[in-house]
């Protein structure tokens, strides 16, 4: 009988998934189980597209699909929450399991706040996470310092510090990921600065780190987080889909040396990159220039899990030019009030920027102002932002009345009568 704050080691009792898992198999066996046993309705996870470097997401309702989704992809920079707020109606009346890294993790919570995904129907298993790296720098960092063509490359896998890939002659080549980041290749930079590499908040949060003696590279790390947690492990051990025992001590002190090393280094990160960003008006300026760049393509705002608005202000004539590129700085402005005191770091902005402007350093730089400020941290509970102290129930009769939520008017957009 599992119970919140075990910690096991777990495995799945199939040999054939075992095999594609990336350690244990344990999060794929507890996925499949909770389909099969219709604990959910369907599964929303990670699968290998073309290649290594497409990372597809994917919804399974068909419990032999669940396969396609085992293994670790680090070049996998998806963010699921927000597709299951477009696209599958916020989990309103579906039950739904989702696998999430820590920053998945968090914009489930910022987005559940803002009522626009229902947590209750959501199962998170989660997945312990030292960074991602964008499949653009993937390829380069494999063809410019491995000096290996990226279309040989079968697989990939982050192993005591370092980034091996894997050949199709089977022949493989790893490098340590400091000497890679020293030299400007690696992870995400918003994975540098990432200091949530256990996802406690999750139902459950699995990894590989910690599992040592005979079960090594054979086991995933479990740890329970929530009752639904526990009772999912539970049943799924009853059923024999997995099969468990206590995480060796030595592993468990094992895994808290390491995340505790990997939060100083994302310390570090910050330190490094928010300093090389100058304070005031230096900030300001470095900011204007960057993103004097910007085409205004929205792709920052479709991705961020923190705007969700049916009215954004930023297509208001009244603030932004209408046919102006670059937008006046308002644009920018706009999304920095709006969404710095939530902002949790996920990358998503600064990834798919088409002007590579650095957009998740200028608004985590000042999210962590803010945290020191109102000492509120986005995306680990429910509790609500700065902003939120909006009256609510004034802006969803707004939208009730008339369709938009746009508290600015003007011309184009003139008050209800
Ligand atoms: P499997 O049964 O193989 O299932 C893997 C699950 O991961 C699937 O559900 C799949 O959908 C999901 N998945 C794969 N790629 C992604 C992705 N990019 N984003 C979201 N979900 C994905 N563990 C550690 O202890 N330390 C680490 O530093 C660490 N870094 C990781 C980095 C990444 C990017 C990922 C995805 C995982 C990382 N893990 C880390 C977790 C570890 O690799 C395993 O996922 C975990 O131990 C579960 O193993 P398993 O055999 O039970 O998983
Ligand atoms: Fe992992 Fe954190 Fe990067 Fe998300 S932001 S991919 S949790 S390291
Ligand atoms: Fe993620 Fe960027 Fe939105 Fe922050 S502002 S939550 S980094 S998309
Ligand atoms: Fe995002 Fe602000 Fe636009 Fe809403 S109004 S979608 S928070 S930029
Ligand atoms: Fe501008 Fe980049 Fe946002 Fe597009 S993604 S609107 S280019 S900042």
């Amino acid at each position: 009988m599992a119970a919140k704050g075990d910690m096991v080691y777990a495995w799945t009792t199939d040999a054939d998934l075992q095999s594609k898992a990336e350690c244990g198999g344990a999060v794929t066996a507890l996925l499949k189980y909770a389909l099969e046993s219709k604990a959910v309705d369907a599964v929303f996870a990670v699968q290998k597209g073309l290649d290594i470097y497409d990372a597809q997401p994917t919804l399974i309702t068909d419990p032999k699909d669940l396969e396609k989704t085992a293994g670790s992809l680090h070049c996998g920079t998806l963010l699921l929450p927000k597709i299951i707020k477009k696209y599958l109606d916020g989990a309103k009346d579906k039950k739904i399991a989702v696998t999430v890294k820590g920053c998945d993790m968090m914009a489930m919570y910022e987005l559940a706040k803002r009522g626009q995904i229902n947590l209750d129907n959501i199962l998170m298993i989660g997945v312990n996470c030292g960074g991602t790296v964008s499949p653009v720098m993937a390829r380069k960092m494999i063809a410019e310092k491995f000096e290996l063509d990226p279309d040989e490359v079968v697989k990939e896998e982050i192993d005591k510090g370092q980034f091996i890939v894997v050949m199709k002659d089977g022949t493989h080549k790893g490098i340590s990921i400091d000497e890679l980041e020293d030299e400007g290749y690696g992870r995400r930079s918003n994975c540098r600065r990432c200091l949530l590499k256990v996802p406690r908040q999750a139902d459950i949060a699995a990894g590989n780190w910690g599992v040592i003696g005979d079960k090594a590279g054979k086991a995933t790390f479990v740890e329970v987080c929530s009752q639904k947690g526990a009772d999912l492990l539970t049943k799924a051990a009853a059923a024999g889909v997995v099969a468990t025992e206590p995480a060796n001590p030595k592993g468990i002190e094992i895994r808290g040396k390491v995340e505790n090393a990997m939060l100083k280094l994302g310390n570090k990160w910050r330190d490094k990159d928010f300093t090389a960003l100058g304070e005031g008006d230096e900030r300001l300026k470095k900011i204007l220039e960057e993103t004097s760049r910007c085409i205004k393509c929205y792709s920052c705002i479709e991705a961020c899990p923190i705007c969700y608005c049916v009215d954004c202000s930023t297509k208001n004539p009244a603030l932004v030019k209408p046919g102006q590129i670059p937008p006046g700085f308002m644009f920018h402005l706009i999304r920095f009030s709006h969404i710095a005191d939530s902002c949790v770091n996920c990358g998503q902005c600064e990834e798919l920027c088409a002007a590579e402007i650095p957009n998740a350093l200028f608004m985590h730089a000042q999210q962590v102002e803010l945290e020191k400020l109102f000492g509120h941290k986005p995306g680990v509970d429910m509790s609500l932002p700065v902003l939120a102290l909006v009256e609510e129930a004034t802006e969803r009769k707004r939208l009730a009345a008339t369709g938009s939520d746009q508290i600015y008017t003007n011309v184009f957009n003139p008050p209800p009568q």
